[in-house]
């Protein structure tokens, strides 16, 4: 049976390192968190990322902004938050109102203070090894093998999912850490050949029960970036937990693994920002 490993308290050490270390700046870090539209998962996200700069001693500045809130005006919010010393990182909670978009937003942000790592100077620096941040989800797993000694240098590798936010940036992080990588998508022929090589099987598809354990080699660490909801509105990842936990050396659960990392690496990144600016 594998492994469990514990997302949230691997997270609770992570925001007590940066609470410890933004105690030592001249002043608070500051996080402007921008929301637009009344979209019920983002009010939560961005209630759980305020909760978090609290508990790390970073100041949180929110914006909510209604849904017909139009491009020129959320722009010209993040040209003052870019000029605004206060504000070390600026997160733009995504997805945004059909109408506005998203790339022409990303791009506005300042590329030091970009803590989600979305903007395309900071990905370019990513993917060649010279980050200044680095994206929170993928940078969440990454820590959470290395809490749990798990080797990736020289592993195969397995992503399933290619987006901007956690396929395409967990597979350049796995490639620097020496991992052998294939990235899956909704187009690769014979899903189920490519799994079943992986010796880490990184699932960030978003479709419940799409890992079952006939898709997973015996022993293979197993982490589950989705965050969907059950037919019973449970949160749950794309692993079908039943049948890939005793194939699995290591798993991590949904809820309680890979979310609350997620969250934790964002202060970290604020933490970055602010030496960055406070240097
Ligand atoms: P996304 O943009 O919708 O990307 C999903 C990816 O899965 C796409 O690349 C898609 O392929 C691929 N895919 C779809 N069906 C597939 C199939 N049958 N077999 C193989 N690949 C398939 O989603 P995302 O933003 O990356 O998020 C993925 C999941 O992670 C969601 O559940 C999201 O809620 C969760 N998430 C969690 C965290 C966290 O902190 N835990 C953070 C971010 C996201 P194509 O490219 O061909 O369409």
């Amino acid at each position: 049976m594998a492994v469990r490993i514990d997302g949230k308290a691997l997270a609770a050490k992570v925001k007590s390192q940066v609470a410890e270390e933004a105690g030592k700046l001249s002043r608070k870090p500051g996080l402007a968190v921008v929301l637009v539209g009344e979209d019920p998962a983002s009010q939560v996200y961005v209630a759980g990322k305020e909760r978090d700069c609290a508990e790390c001693g970073i100041e949180s500045f929110g914006y909510r902004l209604p849904a017909e809130t139009s491009q020129e005006e959320l722009l010209g919010l993040i040209r003052r938050l870019n000029e605004d010393s206060r504000v070390d990182g600026i997160l733009v909670q995504l997805p945004l109102p059909g109408h506005l978009s998203e790339e022409t937003v990303i791009n506005a942000i300042a590329p030091d203070k970009d803590v989600d790592c979305f903007h395309p100077f900071n990905v370019g620096r990513m993917v060649i090894g010279a980050p200044a941040f680095v994206p929170c989800t993928p940078a969440g797993v990454i820590e959470m093998l290395d809490e749990y000694d798990i080797p990736i240098r020289g592993k195969r590798c397995v992503v399933l999912g290619r987006s901007n936010i956690v396929g395409k940036p967990m597979a350049a992080l796995l490639t620097q850490r020496d991992g052998t990588v294939t990235i899956c998508h909704s187009r690769t022929e014979d899903l189920a050949r490519c799994t079943r090589e992986a010796d880490i099987l990184v699932s960030a598809v978003g479709r419940p029960g799409l890992l079952t354990g006939d898709l997973v080699k015996e022993g293979a660490v197993v982490i589950d970036v989705a965050m969907n909801r059950d037919e019973n509105g449970r949160l749950c990842g794309d692993a079908d937990f039943a049948s890939v936990e005793p194939r699995a050396s290591y798993i991590t659960p949904v809820p309680g693994g890979v979310g609350p990392m997620t969250r934790a690496c964002l202060m970290r990144n604020i933490l970055t920002a602010a030496g960055l600016h406070q240097a």
